[in-house]
């Protein structure tokens, strides 16, 4: 049976680097004859001019009858003074709980020819291969209650809940004691147990859930520290799992050592194997049009949907071979370039990955 793709390309720089990444999927399609049937539609701002809300129903039922989604990024400071509950933001929080994608993968590779675009030393970066397990329908995201009240002297406070049920902790727990054990076998569980009272539930169910898991060796870090040490000696990490606020922070954080946030892919998975993908940043608005975007962060969460949902990891090898290639060439966007390479634009960049698969096999 065909499979769907929903693409969903939102806001600011997002039409353009998926338009990169559907040249990627129009050469499968048309030439090696990967068999999809792809579908857009509207989420984020874009949505709300079209239709008055960041997540039309339309969209989310498009989502459910698809096997993966691609998305490429929302928001953008024209939504931004709008009322809070249709900022295009809401959209993104609501088509993850509506589709129940929990865990989200985002692994922090560094490409060796892009060993020097990374502010860190090359030795402290060289080699590194991160995978971050972030925890994404829970915690202080989705907390109720949460707003802003009016408190009895007349002065505003804002307030956040966060909340951890036992089996929230456990279902991304699996998830990545899973990874672990595929990888290196080494997990660091990242929390602030000596504070929170909701992760040291989560450092307790892990620990438990760990039993499980004699392979993988488990390791407990507060977020502080954990934030030091990706900086001080990244290379020690494997894999790492962590709450939905503590996971947004560090995988930007960890986005830095492989040279840009334009090289970050993420998967966004649900129990049942379907997903969205879709770089880690954001919609870039001060490069939005200017043909300057990396497209490769796209590009790359392109091929986990090929490897995690499409069960495809044949062609997932190839189009990061073909990423590969293309820095091998030396071709740079603006974000990753260094001395003596060749700088091009999104377009150009999109081209060129299109022409180094079309080279393999
Ligand atoms: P951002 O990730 O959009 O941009 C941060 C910096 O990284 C900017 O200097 C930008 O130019 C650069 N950058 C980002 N992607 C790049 C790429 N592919 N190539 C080259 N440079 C790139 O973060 P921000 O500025 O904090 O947020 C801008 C908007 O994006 C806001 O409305 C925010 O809410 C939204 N946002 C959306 C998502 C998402 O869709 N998942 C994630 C984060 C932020």
């Amino acid at each position: 049976m065909t499979k769907k793709i929903l693409i969903l390309p939102g806001d600011g720089i997002g039409p353009e680097i998926i338009s990169q990444a559907e040249k990627v999927l129009a050469f499968l399609i048309q030439e090696r004859g990967v068999k999809l049937d792809l579908e857009h539609g509207l989420l984020g701002g874009c949505a709300v001019d079209a239709a008055g809300v960041p997540m039309p129903e339309e969209t989310l039922a498009k989502a459910k009858e698809s096997s993966a989604i691609l998305l490429g990024s929302v928001g953008g400071p024209k939504w931004e003074t709008i009322e809070r509950s249709i900022r295009p933001e809401r959209g993104l929080l609501a088509i993850r709980s509506g589709l129940g994608l929990f865990a989200n993968l985002r692994p922090a590779v560094l490409f060796p020819q892009l060993a020097s675009a990374s502010t860190l030393n090359e030795d402290v970066v060289s080699g590194l291969d991160i995978m971050i397990v972030r925890e994404l329908t829970g915690g202080i995201y989705f907390g109720e209650p949460r707003g802003i009240r009016e408190l009895d002297d007349g002065q505003r406070q804002g307030y956040n809940t966060l909340v951890y049920s036992e089996s929230e902790i456990e279902r991304i727990a699996r998830i990545a004691f899973e990874s672990a054990s595929k990888r290196q076998g080494r997990l660091c569980s990242v929390d602030k147990a000596n504070v929170l009272e909701a992760t040291e539930l989560w450092r307790e169910v892990v620990t438990g859930i760990s039993k499980d898991y004699p392979d993988v060796e488990l390791q407990h870090m507060y977020v502080d520290n954990a934030a030091m040490q990706l900086v001080r000696d990244p290379k020690q990490f494997d894999v790492m799992v962590t709450t939905n606020m503590f996971g947004d922070i560090l995988s930007d954080l960890a986005s830095m050592l492989t040279g840009s946030i334009g090289m970050l892919p993420s998967a966004s998975l649900a129990s049942d194997g379907s997903g969205m993908y879709e770089p880690c940043h954001g919609s870039a608005p001060d490069i939005t049009g200017q043909n300057v975007a990396n497209p490769l962060a796209t590009i790359l969460s392109l091929s986990m949907l090929f490897r995690y949902s499409l069960s495809e990891a044949a062609i997932a090898d190839k189009i990061e071979q073909s990423v590969s290639q293309v820095l091998s060439e030396g071709l740079r966007t603006k974000d990753i370039d260094a001395e003596g390479m060749t700088c091009v634009g999104t377009e150009e960049m999109g081209d060129a990955v299109v022409k180094a698969l079309s080279s393999i096999d």
